[in-house]
């Protein structure tokens, strides 16, 4: 049997890494951060100062990087947790990630990293039940209100967050949409082991039939 996968998409601060952190520790399974990789591309870039909208130049880039997500985000060794999160990141990696040859070499990682799990996947960002897993056992789509998400992102504040949404959504390449057959959840207000338990529920669903 093929790894088990629980895509998750939605915009900026709808919650999906702290649900699908959760519900990975909940399951056993592993957890991959896809908007971690494409923002630690685009730092990688902006330290060695190759411009971001140099598609070709960004797509060798993307292809030569050595990525981890776990346990903590690193690029060619070097740990980059927290530098990943600058409003110099957040303003550059929405350019990066409409970048269809960037996007082509994440993906075969994000599939190549699911592929060697032994149990399953939890998988969040914004193509994940659309491109990268549309075959996945549960694919969910996150929302909260503006005002919840851009307080849960705090010092990125509302008009990045609003920007980078736009940005995600109206791109050509992969742009982010709600897949016709995901579970819709809307977080606002909601803790997040309220949110872990309904998508448990639709696992064993699915599972059982
Ligand atoms: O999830 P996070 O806010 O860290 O993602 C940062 C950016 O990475 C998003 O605004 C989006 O441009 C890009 N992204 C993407 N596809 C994914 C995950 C993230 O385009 N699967």
């Amino acid at each position: 049997m093929s790894a088990r996968i629980i895509a998750i998409d939605g915009p900026a601060g709808s919650g999906k890494s702290s649900v699908a952190r959760a519900l990975a520790a909940a399951l056993g399974w592993s957890f991959l951060d896809t908007g971690a990789m494409y923002r630690a591309v685009t730092l990688e870039a902006l330290r060695h100062d190759i411009d971001v909208h140099d598609e070709g130049a960004m797509a060798e880039l993307a292809r030569r990087v050595t990525l981890t997500t776990l346990p903590r985000v690193t690029i060619n060794g070097r740990d980059v947790e927290d530098e990943i999160r600058t409003d110099e990141v957040n303003v550059a990696v929405s350019t990066v990630a409409a970048n269809p040859l960037v996007r082509t070499q994440m993906v075969r990682r994000q599939r190549d990293f699911a592929a060697a799990q032994p149990l399953g996947t939890v998988v969040e960002g914004r193509d994940i039940t659309t491109v990268v897993f549309p075959n996945a056992t549960v694919k969910v789509f996150l929302t909260a209100s503006l005002e919840e998400r851009a307080r849960r992102r705090g010092e990125e504040g509302a008009a990045s967050v609003a920007r980078r949404d736009d940005a995600d959504t109206t791109r050509h390449a992969s742009p982010l949409r709600q897949a016709d057959d995901a579970l819709v959840l809307d977080t606002t207000g909601r803790s997040v082991e309220d949110v872990v338990e309904e998508v448990i529920e639709c696992l064993k669903l699915k599972t059982l039939s």
